[in-house]
C-alpha cells in the first residue's frame, strides 16, 4: 500500500487564488486592501528571506505590506512604540513580528501588545483564549493551514481519535484546540509521554510538531491513518544538506492512508494561511462577515 501525498502546494495555490477573489471583492465592493505590517530585528538572513517572501505573497493577492527593518539594537520600549503606532493605523489589519527575536527583547510582551483584532500571528493571549472556549478567533497560521490539509482527507473530524503530538504555543497547543472544536477525540503527547509508539499506534490522525528529524517511525503508525509532518529539520548525509520532517517519509508512505510530504506540505500552506488571518482581520476590523476562505 502506498500513501496518498497531501500535496500541500497545490493546496496553498488554490487556497491563493481564493484568498486573491476575495480580496479583490473587498477592495471593489468596499475600497478596503489589507494591509500586514511584518517587524524584523537585526539581520538575520533565514528571516529576511521570510520577511521578502511575505511581502511578494502579499502583493500577489492585492494586499499592501508594510515593512519595517529594524536594527538588532533597538530597545523593547522603542518596539512597544512602533507597535503601538501600527495598532492605531487604520491601514494596517494585521501586525506580525518576525521570530526569532534578539535576546534584550521579552516575547511574550510584545505579543501581548499587539492589539488582538491585528493579530494575525494568534500569539495574543486573548485569540488563545477564545479558540480554547470555541469562539471566532485570529489562530497561529500553522494550525490554520494543518486543519485545512486534514480537511481535504476528513471533511469531517467528528469522533476521529487524534493525537497531536508537541505543545508548543505556536503549534501543537493550538492545533491540539483547533482539533478539539471540530470535535475529534484528542490526545496530546510531549516529552514526558510514556510509550509514544503505543498512542501512536491508535492514531487515526497523527500530527506531529516536535523537531525532531524522522523520530516518528512507520511501525508507529496505524495503517491507513492520515499524517500531518509539521517538522521542518535540516540535516546532512553525504555532505549534502536536505530538509526533512519529524516524520520517517519513506516508511509512513507504505503505511499511512494519507501522509504530507516535508517540504511540500504544511510549508507553502502556512503562508497562505498569513493571507487567510490578514483577510480575515480587514473584515473583522470593518465589521463585515468573515471571508469565504
Ligand atoms: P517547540 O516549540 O520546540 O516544541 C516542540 C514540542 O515537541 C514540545 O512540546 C516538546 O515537548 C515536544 N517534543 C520534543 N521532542 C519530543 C519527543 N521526542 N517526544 C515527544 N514530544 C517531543 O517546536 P515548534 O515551534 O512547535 O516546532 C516544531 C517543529 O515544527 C519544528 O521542526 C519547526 O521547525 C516546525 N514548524 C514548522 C512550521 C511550518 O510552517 N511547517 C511552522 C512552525 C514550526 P515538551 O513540551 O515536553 O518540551
Amino acid at each position: 500500500m502506498s500513501a496518498k501525498i497531501i500535496d500541500g502546494k497545490a493546496i496553498a495555490a488554490e487556497l491563493r487564488a481564493a484568498v486573491a477573489a476575495e480580496t479583490r471583492r473587498l477592495t471593489a465592493d468596499h475600497k478596503i486592501v489589507p494591509g500586514l505590517a511584518v517587524v524584523l530585528l537585526g539581520e538575520n538572513p533565514a528571516s529576511m528571506t521570510y520577511v521578502k517572501s511575505k511581502a511578494r505573497a502579499l502583493i500577489e493577492v492585492g494586499m499592501r505590506p508594510f515593512d519595517h527593518y529594524l536594527p538588532a539594537s533597538t530597545s523593547e520600549a522603542e518596539l512597544l512604540g512602533l507597535i503601538a503606532q501600527l495598532n492605531a493605523d487604520p491601514a494596517v489589519h494585521g501586525i506580525l513580528v518576525q521570530l526569532p527575536v534578539p535576546l534584550h527583547i521579552n516575547p511574550s510582551k510584545i505579543f501581548n501588545n499587539v492589539h488582538p483584532d491585528k493579530d494575525v500571528d494568534g500569539f495574543h493571549p486573548l485569540n488563545a483564549g477564545r479558540l480554547m472556549m470555541g469562539r471566532p478567533a485570529l489562530v497561529p497560521c500553522t494550525p490554520v493551514a494543518c486543519i485545512k490539509l486534514i480537511k481535504t482527507v476528513h471533511p469531517s473530524l467528528v469522533g476521529v481519535d487524534a493525537l497531536m503530538v508537541g505543545r508548543s504555543h505556536i503549534v501543537g497547543n493550538p492545533l491540539s484546540q483547533a482539533l478539539l472544536n471540530e470535535n475529534a477525540t484528542v490526545t496530546v503527547a510531549h516529552t514526558h509521554t510514556r510509550n509514544l509508539p503505543d498512542y501512536c499506534r491508535r492514531a487515526e490522525l497523527l500530527c506531529v510538531a516536535i523537531g525532531c528529524a524522522e523520530f516518528i517511525r512507520g511501525d508507529w503508525i496505524k495503517p491507513g491513518a492520515t499524517v500531518i509532518d509539521v517538522g521542518i529539520n535540516r540535516i546532512s548525509d553525504d555532505g549534502k544538506s536536505r530538509i526533512v520532517g519529524d516524520v520517517n517519509f519513506a516508511e509512513a508512505v507504505k503505511v499511512a492512508g494519507a501522509v504530507t510530504p516535508v517540504p511540500g506540505g504544511v510549508g507553502p500552506m502556512t503562508i497562505v494561511c498569513l493571507l487567510v488571518n490578514t483577510l480575515r482581520a480587514a473584515c473583522m476590523q470593518a465589521g463585515l462577515p468573515a471571508p469565504a476562505v
